[in-house]
């Protein structure tokens, strides 16, 4: 763990004023690091039959896509509004800084399968919880959710209909 938080820098005031980003770049750049972060992320649901991994425009497709490869699921991108080609469905939904929407193709996830979603970071839960709204319309079964970091002191945890569905590699 200590080896992955120094990999893990506080840019204060980024994007704006009061924000202290974590930036996972150095961690991405570090084999290391990189793998015993996709492994302490994917690791809780080995076994756990997972079909298909939803992971939101843009972090969470790097780890999504690691994650999904490590548990020979599927990968499902959910990305900003018009980038997806096919009809779709759109969630609006509160950052930690803005506010933002979210969409996914409507034939993305087939009713029943087996889904987890994943993000580097947990803030307040907006983004997340717009992808647990997705996997409920779209008839998914949500196996759970797995983030890097979880900024405890936000409790976007509280936001998720069942916090106990929540498995952060860090808290922080
Ligand atoms: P939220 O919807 O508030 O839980 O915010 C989570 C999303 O915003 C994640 O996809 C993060 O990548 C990004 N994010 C929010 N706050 C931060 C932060 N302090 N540092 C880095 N990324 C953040």
């Amino acid at each position: 763990m200590e080896q992955l938080l120094t990999l893990i820098r506080d840019v204060p005031n980024f994007p704006k004023p009061g924000i202290v980003f974590k930036d996972i770049t150095p961690l991405l750049a570090d084999p290391p690091g990189l793998a015993l972060a996709v492994e302490l992320m994917a690791n809780p649901f080995r076994g756990r039959k997972v079909d298909v991994v939803i992971g939101a425009e843009s972090r969470g497709f790097i780890f999504g896509i690691a994650v999904a490869q490590a548990l020979s699921a599927g990968f499902v991108p959910v990305r900003k509004p018009g980038k997806l080609p096919r009809p779709t469905h759109a969630f609006e939904y509160a950052l930690e800084y803005g506010t933002d929407r979210l969409e996914i193709h409507q034939d993305a996830v087939r009713p029943g399968q087996r889904v987890l979603i994943v993000d580097d970071l947990i803030a307040t839960g907006g983004t997340l919880g717009a992808c647990l709204g997705m996997v409920r319309r779209l008839g998914g079964e949500l196996v759970g959710v797995s983030v890097l970091i979880e900024l405890t002191a936000l409790n976007g945890r509280a936001a998720l209909p069942d916090p106990g569905l929540l498995h952060a590699a860090l808290r922080l």
